[in-house]
């Protein structure tokens, strides 16, 4: 029998949903009890005339917990793929629950009492609202007093922001345009149904709201010396720091060899293609490809740019590129991730030369 004090339910998802549970290999375990005396869970019995542990109770595995794998001297346990847990974490209603017993829980599980860093907190306005495809809207946010350390930041960098009122805790978001004079910054925010700021984002949000924000962070930046070639390959809102490390490569390094794809589902998706054909206008040497998933009629695309159809993954993998000597920066979706960081490793980049940016599916 499960134990209720185990097999609860996990950030809000019943225990018995979840396919998540120790397998072992008959064949493969040679009796040493490990595994059966060092879970606290009970999750496993011995069987002693056989000398093999068995699975009794498997709801009581803590979910996402490999331990017994780990230390199995013959790897006779298995589980199934971590893929499993990492989808239900992409869960809105899982986010918000682990959010909420953080907040709940702050005075017991916060490192110090001032993690904020009052600081480091800026206002910042609503300067601007554009709708991108449907569902995308690209937030211009300017500093509200002209000392604010935001307009400091380095292209490929994020901020956090809070709504006002709200009491639930900050997103980030990547800043999608390399620093500007008038320090304004924009951010893509993609829809998220049951999303709590894009709830705010795509409903109550105007002109002049004012926002809090932290940062600049992240350390998603140009690491490649002057000279090297580059590939940007983004998808979604991962096109928001790839747009800023390229809006800065063309004005710092217009000579460089640079080569752009950036995926999308639809060509509605796309935003900005006249700024997009005027960086391809100032530097000669970089090339941008757009990969969408579907093509609104009507859709066209400025002369500068080449338009693919299918996914941007597998656009890469097909480029024909040879890209020895080329350093990567890619940014999107976490399995898109993957998926270009496999493809662009089939054509020759050195893998410690790939920079990545992910989030949640
Ligand atoms: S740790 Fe491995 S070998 Fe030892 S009892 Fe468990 S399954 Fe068998
Ligand atoms: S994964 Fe962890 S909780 Fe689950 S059976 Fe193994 S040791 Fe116990």
């Amino acid at each position: 029998m499960p134990d209720a004090k185990f097999a609860k339910p996990w950030h809000g998802i019943p225990r018995e949903e979840i396919e998540w549970h120790p397998s072992v290999d008959d064949d493969a375990c040679i009796g040493c009890g490990t595994c059966v005396t060092g879970c606290s869970r009970k999750v496993y019995r011995f069987d002693f005339a056989r000398k093999k542990a068995v699975v009794a109770d498997p709801l009581n595995c803590m979910v996402a917990c490999m331990t017994c794998a780990n230390t199995c001297p013959t790897n006779a346990i298995s589980f199934p793929p971590v893929r499993t847990i990492l989808d239900l974490a992409d869960r809105v209603e899982v986010h918000h629950a682990v959010e909420d017993e953080l907040l709940e829980r702050r005075d017991e599980l916060a490192v110090t009492a001032d993690l904020l860093h009052e600081d480091h907190i800026v206002e910042m306005v609503v300067q601007d609202i554009a709708q991108i495809g449907s569902g995308t809207r690209l937030l211009t946010l300017s500093p509200r007093r002209e000392r604010d350390e935001m307009c400091q930041f380095v292209p490929g960098q994020y901020i956090e922001v809070w709504v006002p009122g709200a009491s639930w805790m900050s997103r980030a978001y990547s800043i999608a345009n390399a620093p500007r004079l008038d320090g304004s910054i924009e951010v893509q925010i993609r829809k998220v149904d049951g999303g709590r700021l894009s709830a705010w984002a795509f409903g109550a949000v105007a002109v002049g709201d004012v926002v809090a924000a932290r940062g600049p962070l992240g350390s998603f930046t140009m690491r490649s010396p002057e000279g090297r070639p580059v590939i940007f390959v983004a998808r979604g809102t991962g096109f928001a720091p790839i747009k800023a490390l390229l809006e800065q490569q063309v004005e710092l390094f217009p000579e460089r060899e640079m080569v752009l794809f950036w995926g999308a589902t639809s060509s509605d998706d796309f935003y900005e293609l006249d700024h997009l054909a005027e960086l391809a206008g100032a530097a000669a040497e970089l090339s941008v490809t757009l990969v969408a998933r579907r093509y609104t009629p009507g859709f066209s695309a400025p002369s500068e740019v080449v338009t693919e159809l299918g996914r941007v993954s597998d656009a890469v993998a097909s480029s024909g590129l040879d890209l020895a000597g080329f350093d990567a920066y890619v940014a999107g979706p976490r399995l898109t991730v993957v998926d270009c960081v496999a493809a662009l490793g089939g054509l020759g980049i050195d893998p410690s030369r790939v920079f990545v940016d992910s989030y949640g599916a």
